[in-house]
């Protein structure tokens, strides 16, 4: 019913457009997209790392491209939120010695453990910690489910499993099968062990499960990081956030004479409790510590009717600076990740502004930081919102827009989410193309770009883009290019604008695609809402209900 009458709301809206749709020209302009992206990806914004001179002039070319557009700030008078960081190099690591009847088991750093700490502290000394198994490490209430029931882990190191209970066959009715939930995520299991007052949480690693090697763990998680630098110096959080490998945890199993224990299918059983191991914890290392800080760039165009209910645009502006070098270039342009995103969204911004009807609702134009480094930027502006959550109809997310193709399909990622589907099927019928979920979802994409923190707290959030299927040169190509971005692209030296491969008109359809679902949004009363199933949906009627 109220699908129904949502779609009878938006028809003069696509009638009205329907002339322009047929052509294939586009509101957005291909030249523009193109000429951010060269300017954004240049080697002289090095990279765009936040809290570095490129990062700097990457804020100053959005801020200055929001005011030659007349668009005006988004945070009162300015267009930048600060985002306080610091930066975290942990040094000095001791092995992990863990004690029990049977003697000492030393793990190694690198190979067999990695560990942190976002603590503000120059030293992190954790002794004779005591060991929880607690399965996934997961309090679920719409799951009925809670590794934590009856435990008291204040100062231990809780021991858990990576993904959700839902992974791997035999289990198709606990979770969402094989679709990770948000629970499933590292990330997850970290704060929830920290609200439980755990002193330290290891990870157990295993490649299916986490959709990744140990490799990408090693690498990601050693060298300087960068966290939210919160007032009370990161004291919420663990002590140290650390994984094992899969061959050390079946030796800490061994330590603690359940030599061989099957811990996954254990641990998927509704009948699972959590308990204690005979074997407690040594680990120390130093930090190096600097602080810094960055900017989300916030621009605003203000809604003539109801300008208190708010469309938020966002793409994260950063991308990894400079390192290490091959065939000596060492400069990460992001032209893909993420200066397609950026382009998109000034120019979305631009047609909006210079429309002859503003629209309705007012549109927020989000450029984040420190998407890279753990979505930074979306995390401290959903913790410190400058638009009241309960008032934000909804998030559109753009993060690398593959612009190499006249995509057919807009693949959502965590489809079946929100009712943002229903209205973007609406706009895909107009422009020729088709929705479909992510053939993916166990990887948990979802929660892997900054959509994903305006899903925290509560505001329904789409993430999308082309990926599968060319207009013209169908799926073969599409998969062609796919691979291409992923294996030769993705988050290497070589992600710049190459004029050979790029599909300008493919770009800006993707952008007038982005474009489309928000003047929907702008121009109805409509609330799209959370699934019934959606671990968001409770969040969002709280919310909405103050
Ligand atoms: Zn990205």
């Amino acid at each position: 019913m109220k699908k129904l009458s949502f779609l009878l709301l938006l028809l003069p809206l696509f009638f009205s457009c329907k002339k322009e749709t047929r052509t294939s020209g586009t509101k957005i302009s291909a030249d523009r997209l193109i000429r951010h992206v060269q300017v954004l990806s240049s080697d002289s914004f090095l990279g765009r790392q936040p809290a570095s001179p490129g990062g700097r002039y990457t804020s100053e070319y959005i801020r200055d491209q929001f005011a030659s557009m007349g668009i005006v700030p988004g945070n009162g008078e300015s267009y930048y939120q600060e985002v306080p960081m610091v930066s975290i190099t942990a040094f000095d690591m001791s092995p992990m010695r863990l004690r029990s009847g049977k003697g000492t088991l030393e793990l190694s750093y690198g190979s067999d453990f990695v560990a942190g700490s976002r603590q503000v502290r120059d030293a992190i000394d954790i002794r004779g910690s005591e060991l929880v198994f607690a399965g996934f490490g997961i309090v679920a209430p719409e799951y009925d489910w809670n590794d934590y029931e009856g435990l008291d882990v204040k100062g231990k190191t809780v021991v858990v499993l990576v993904n959700d209970p839902g992974f791997g066959p035999g289990n198709e009715d606990i979770f969402r099968d094989e679709a990770m939930t948000y629970y499933g995520r590292w990330s997850y299991k970290y704060e929830e062990a920290a609200r439980q007052g755990a002193a330290a949480v290891l990870i157990i690693h295993e490649a299916e499960p986490a959709s990744y090697g140990w490799q990408v763990v090693e690498n990601s998680w050693s060298g300087t990081q960068l966290y939210l630098f919160s007032p009370d110096s990161n004291r919420g959080s663990l002590k140290a956030e650390a994984w094992i490998s899969l061959d050390a945890a079946g030796r800490l199993f061994a330590a603690a004479g359940m030599e061989g224990y099957d811990f996954r299918s254990e641990a998927k059983k509704r009948s699972f409790r959590s308990f204690e191991l005979p074997v407690t914890m040594d680990l120390s290392f130093k930090n190096r510590i600097g602080t810094s800080s960055s900017n989300n760039v916030i621009g605003l165009i203000r809604g003539q009717s109801r300008p208190g209910e708010y469309i938020v645009y966002t793409a994260h502006w950063d991308h990894l600076g400079v390192g290490k070098s091959y065939d000596g270039d060492s400069i990460y342009n992001g032209a893909v990740d993420n200066a397609t995103g950026v382009a998109a969204v000034l120019e979305i911004g631009r047609t909006f502004a210079e429309s002859q009807k503003a629209p309705d609702r007012s549109i927020v134009l989000l450029l984040v930081t420190g998407e890279e480094s753990g979505l930074l930027g979306s995390l401290h502006y959903a913790e410190n919102p400058i638009y009241p959550p309960a008032q934000t109809v909804a998030n559109i997310n753009m993060d690398a827009l593959y612009p190499f193709a006249r995509w057919k399909d807009v693949t959502v990622v965590g489809f079946g989410q929100s009712e943002m589907d229903d209205i973007a099927d609406t706009v895909a019928q107009h422009m020729g193309r088709y929705v479909q979920a992510n053939p993916h979802p166990e990887a948990g994409y979802f929660f892997r770009s900054d959509h994903f923190n305006f899903a925290k707290i509560g505001v329904p959030a789409f993430y999308a883009k082309g990926s599968s299927e060319d207009m013209e040169k169908g799926k073969a190509f599409g998969e062609q290019v796919y691979r291409y971005y992923r294996d030769s692209l993705y988050h290497q030296v070589t992600d710049e604008y190459d004029p050979e491969r790029w599909n300008p008109d493919g770009f800006a359809a993707e952008a007038e695609f982005m474009y489309r679902m928000g003047r929907a949004l702008a121009f109805s009363d409509f609330w799209p809402q959370w699934k019934p199933g959606s671990e968001f949906r409770d969040i969002r009627e709280k919310s909405r209900a103050r």
